[in-house]
């Protein structure tokens, strides 16, 4: 596969492309000051990333509907030329709740559609206003809908998915990794205990085989796999840098090693929710 910064996507089952670079939008709202993820796509676009991951839950999703809306109204891009993923957020998982949910991000966005919908997480928390609902003792309540869909899925040289890349790609699925480089190791959702993953020996020193850095070898390493990568930056160095691993290709031995490095470590364990009756993680895959 030749992977170039203009084009990187790969087929879905259905017929459409994804980009395997995609840009994750995600920023903590109680720390990220408004307009951020605006100017960040923004810019984004003008990168050269064309895939971005959303989600209702993100509490960004109009500024990030707007950049979109502005690098269309300035000509830089069309609407089908960018790949949109929006996520059904836990309170909206009965069936009735999804379009409306759907809706809702759609008008957020003021974009006519979207190109991915999935479900954010396999685990329905109880519908209403508040999207993390809690008893009088701080307790989440949760809700018995069926889960009927698939998950995004945490994926990076220390938690490689072997069994389940497999799985998907005996199914022709195509897989999406969050957390790409590591995480942003905010303590109130990721597991600090798990090791810095840019800090690692080896993607150290394959990074300066090639002068690149660790994050652009562990992006390399999934899309050369043929795993889409969402990775977030909001910072406008990084966010360019992250993009600049269309100039290099690892070797089969590099990528080989950087599978060995698995050490089925999840950064995203969200143990909080582990008593609820679809938590995902208890599962081999
Ligand atoms: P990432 O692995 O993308 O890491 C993001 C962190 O790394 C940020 O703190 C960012 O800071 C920093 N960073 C970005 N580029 C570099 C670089 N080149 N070198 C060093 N540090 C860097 O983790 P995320 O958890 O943000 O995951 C990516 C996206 O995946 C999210 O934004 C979201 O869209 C999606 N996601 C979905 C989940 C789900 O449950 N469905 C769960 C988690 C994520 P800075 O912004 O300052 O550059």
């Amino acid at each position: 596969m030749n992977l170039t910064a203009e084009n990187h996507s790969i087929p879905l089952s259905d017929g459409n492309q994804i980009p395997l670079l995609g840009f994750g939008t995600y920023g903590d709202p109680r720390t990220t000051p408004k307009g951020t993820a605006r100017e960040c796509v923004k810019l984004a676009i003008d990168v050269g990333y064309r895939h971005f991951d959303g989600a209702l839950v993100y509490f960004n999703e109009r500024e990030v509907g707007q950049a979109i809306r502005e690098k269309i109204a300035d000509g830089t891009v069309r609407r089908e030329d960018i790949f949109y993923c929006g996520k059904l957020w836990n309170t909206f998982h009965p069936p009735q709740l999804v379009r409306p949910a759907l809706e809702r991000t759609l008008k957020n966005l003021k974009l006519d559609y979207v190109d991915l919908y999935i479900v954010e997480l396999p685990m329905a928390f109880k519908p209403g206003r508040d999207f993390y609902p809690t008893d009088e003792n701080g307790k989440y309540i949760y809700h018995p809908t069926d889960l009927c869909a698939t998950w995004e899925v945490e994926c990076h040289p220390y938690f490689t998915q072997p069994k389940l890349l497999e799985f998907c790609h005996q199914h022709d699925i195509v897989v999406v990794g969050y957390c790409p480089i590591g995480s942003s190791r905010d303590s109130s959702w990721v597991n600090l205990k798990s090791p810095p993953l840019l800090e690692d020996e080896l993607l150290v020193k394959i990074a300066r085989k090639y002068n690149k850095s660790t994050a652009q070898v562990a992006l390399r390493f999934n899309v050369q796999r043929g795993v889409v990568v969402i990775p977030k930056s909001f910072n406008p160095e990084r966010i360019k840098h992250n993009f600049q691993i269309f100039d290099f290709a690892l070797t089969e031995e590099e990528i080989t090693a950087i599978e060995a490095l698995n050490k089925n470590v999840r950064f995203v364990e969200l143990k909080m929710w582990s008593d609820h009756p679809e938590y995902p993680f208890h599962d081999d895959y």
